[in-house]
């Protein structure tokens, strides 16, 4: 990148993909490329069990119960939108809560505010701490009987947080809310067993796995899913269509309206494979070792302030570097070949709560070394020198 060795440190906004997932695309696409479902030929057979196959994948990768309790979705936004129209419509009514947290992505803030306001119910908000950790002890005054959804970040992906959500939905079940995890930056670090997390929805996209871009997934307890109204009407999602009526297909495909991402789909299940192969303990605890480098070697550095100091956090590096605008150092950055995200990570009451404008953000991946981090150490250090 701009004539260097490019050092991606992008990974919580984005994952470079395998090789095996880009010849998965390419040869999907090349040699046995069809519509699926209902079709009668060979070519549409093969990519209907791919797609299916892929589907199953999935169920095994986050243990889910049953394979009618993966959706596929555009991603994480998606299926919050999904769950906030279909829940909304059939449980909520007005004077209902919704508890988040303060360190939601506007995709989990956004929706939910929106359903509050088309259904007069009010959006409870868990508070956070400076070291960007939830404040627990609120959890009593929060969630209440009044409360039907509990929305919640696994991993945060601007301060590396990683919440206790076991705690949190032990807490809403105790009043039997809902509960949904967003699993946007937890699915790609850590084992996920939605059976032993016991939520009643996950929700993540595959382009932070390693995946296609415009495919995510939406787990949802078998139950719960039966019970709420499509999100979107058309093709695929009906049994039986008439002019006066229509009754919808069976799990998973109700929620699944339209031509699907059927690429998109099989090539999640090739970065699947791929990551078992590796082993996702591996991956967790290599991730780690960079993590603790980093904070090491980078809060040496003279004027960083990190962001998150939280006790249990995975693989993100927020920071800001006193007299220097986060804009300057990431384009400075950029000519060192270095890519890192800078701005307010679409978490903007974040950045309200620590008064900055928006952090500099290094996220990090099993394919990054300890090189990589000791030349973005230099590197900040030379661009201090240059604009300090
Ligand atoms: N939630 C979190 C925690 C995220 O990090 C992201 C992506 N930055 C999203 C939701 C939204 O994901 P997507 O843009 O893939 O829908």
């Amino acid at each position: 990148m701009n004539g260097k060795n490019l050092v991606y440190l992008d990974n919580a906004a984005s994952t470079q993909k395998p090789n095996v997932v880009i010849s998965t695309l390419s040869s999907f696409y090349s040699n046995s490329y069809a519509n699926i479902h209902r079709a009668a030929f060979k070519i549409a057979e093969k990519a209907t069990q791919e797609y299916e196959n892929s589907r199953k994948k999935v169920q095994k990768f986050i243990n889910a119960n049953s394979s009618n309790e993966i959706v596929f979705t555009k991603g994480t936004t998606d299926s919050l939108n999904l769950l906030a129209f279909s829940l909304g419509e059939e449980f909520i009514n007005e004077g209902d809560e919704i508890v988040i947290s303060a360190m939601e992505h506007h995709a989990n803030i956004v929706p939910w505010q929106m359903l509050c306001n088309r259904k007069k119910s009010k959006l409870k908000v868990i508070p956070i701490n400076q070291d960007g950790e939830l404040i627990l002890d609120e959890l009593d005054n929060l969630i209440t009987e009044k409360t039907k959804i509990v929305s919640i970040v696994h991993i945060s992906n601007s301060l590396g947080t990683i919440n206790p959500i076991k705690k949190i939905i032990e807490k809403a079940k105790e009043v039997n809310a809902m509960t949904i995890i967003d699993g946007a930056q937890s699915i790609q670090h850590k084992t996920i067993d939605v059976q032993d997390v016991d939520c009643d929805f996950y929700v993540f996209s595959g382009h932070k796995l390693y995946g296609p871009t415009g495919i995510g997934v939406l787990y949802g307890k078998e139950e719960l899913l039966e019970k709420i109204p499509p999100y979107q009407g058309g093709g695929e999602m009906i049994a039986k269509v008439t002019f006066e009526n229509t009754t919808y297909n069976q799990l998973p495909f109700k929620f699944e309206a339209g031509t699907p991402n059927i690429a998109g789909v099989i090539g999640l299940g090739a970065a699947i494979d791929y990551l078992q192969n590796i082993g996702m303990d591996n991956i967790d605890n290599y991730e780690n070792e960079l993590l603790n480098y980093a904070e090491e070697k980078l809060t040496s550095i003279d004027g960083l302030r990190k962001i998150g100091n939280a006790q249990n956090k995975a693989s993100v590096f927020s920071f800001i570097i006193d007299g220097i605008h986060p804009t300057d150092l990431g384009t400075m950055a950029d000519a060192y070949g270095i890519a890192m995200r800078i701005g307010h990570h679409c978490t903007q009451p974040i950045m309200d709560f620590f008064n900055i404008p928006g952090t500099c953000r290094a996220s990090f991946s099993f394919y990054n070394t300890k090189e990589e981090i000791d030349f973005l150490h230099d590197s900040i250090i030379r661009i201090k020198k240059l604009l300090g």
